[in-house]
């Protein structure tokens, strides 16, 4: 481990250098068509639900844009009707006029409906396959449109058809053996620099966290063997981006940032409306997917922290830290932090 730790270091220095990219994640909606079985906003829990305006996205977006983001990640739930390309399209549209970086990670799209996306500005795509285990994926998904493996394990070269510049790909570990999942990710990894090779691509380090539903993880991975993992991919793959998020705590994030990561989220809000309080006036509770009536006074049943916007977050984050101390702790171990993670001049 002491070994890979140095390598990995040293690889990450020489190809990187001595920074850590900054992002945050901006939730749009937290209405859902799919139930998986591990996520909080699964259609089948009764959570309060929210889909912000346009206006109210871009309010968001300002007050990151002010915290010093200028790479944002747009979030939403799997639900075309709410979370329409229209939307999705002028949703980018607005906050391209606040930063110059916006990732989706949202339901996946035909090439032809990535297409306008890529037009209003988004450079970025993520999408988790959650796990690379075929029979452990059919038990995860019980209904929606997600239940497709193929259509999700694909997802990345249509949206490189489409112009996207930047994939992110990754399993959710606490599904499946991670050991599986590892070397599941690394070969379609491999696979997509090859047939994908104009993009940059990023891999995640993505661990269950409690959420509504309680869902408990199914298999382990330790803080050691995450760091392992880490090493791994980094060893693999000198050139790929290494994703750490606010699922970690502060200590394994402090821990891992100078080994081989490059990416990290901070301050972040796994609901819609975290930072400004957005969307409160038309929150509903829904049940099995319908929205009921009275449902703003809804009192949560549910094992979930409600935030100031009232909505239900995804899972619950285990490292609270604002955007600056996590810059601190940056440059506290000789790192530079970076807000901005492209640039719009640079692509051809
Ligand atoms: S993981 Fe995504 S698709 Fe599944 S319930 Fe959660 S938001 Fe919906």
């Amino acid at each position: 481990m002491e070994l890979m730790g140095r390598q990995s270091q040293q690889m990450t220095r020489q190809r990187f250098g001595k920074v850590i990219r900054l992002f945050a994640p901006l939730y749009l909606s937290n209405e859902c068509v799919n139930n998986c079985r591990y996520c909080g906003f699964s259609r089948d829990n009764p959570i309060m639900r929210v889909t912000l305006s346009v206006d109210e996205v871009r309010r968001e977006g300002k007050a990151l844009a002010e915290q010093g983001f200028r790479n944002i990640l747009l979030v939403a739930g799997e639900h075309p009707k709410l979370v329409s390309a229209a939307y999705l399209r002028e949703s980018v549209a607005a906050l391209r006029e606040l930063t110059p970086s916006v990732s989706l990670e949202v339901g996946p799209l035909e090439v032809e409906g990535y297409r306008p996306l890529v037009g209003a500005g988004a450079d970025g795509l993520v999408v988790y396959q959650e796990t690379y285990d075929r029979a452990v994926y059919a038990e995860m998904h019980t209904a929606g449109p997600k239940r497709n493996f193929e259509w999700r394990l694909e997802t990345p070269e249509r949206a490189y058809q489409a112009g996207f510049r930047r994939l992110g790909i990754s399993p959710l570990y606490g599904l499946a053996d991670w050991r599986l999942e590892a070397i599941s990710v690394a070969a379609h990894a491999q696979y997509l620099l090859r047939h994908c090779w104009k993009a940059a691509l990023t891999i995640s380090l993505t661990r269950l966290r409690p959420c509504a539903g309680e869902f408990q993880p199914l298999t382990h991975i330790s803080d050691r063997e995450l760091v392992q993992l880490m090493c791994a991919f980094r060893l693999m793959f000198p050139d790929v981006g290494l994703v750490l998020s606010t699922r970690e705590t502060p200590k394994m994030r402090n821990g891992m940032m100078s080994l081989g990561v490059t990416l990290m989220s901070a301050g972040s809000h796994t609901e819609p409306g975290g930072y400004t309080g957005a969307g409160r006036e038309h929150l509903h509770q829904t049940v099995r997917g319908r929205p009921v009536e009275g449902g703003a006074g809804f009192a949560p049943t549910l094992p979930t922290v409600q935030h100031p916007s009232g909505a239900t977050e995804q899972f619950h984050i285990a490292d609270a830290r604002s955007p600056l101390e996590v810059a601190a702790a940056i440059r506290g171990q000789g790192y530079e932090p970076v807000w901005k993670d492209w640039d719009a001049a640079l692509s051809t």
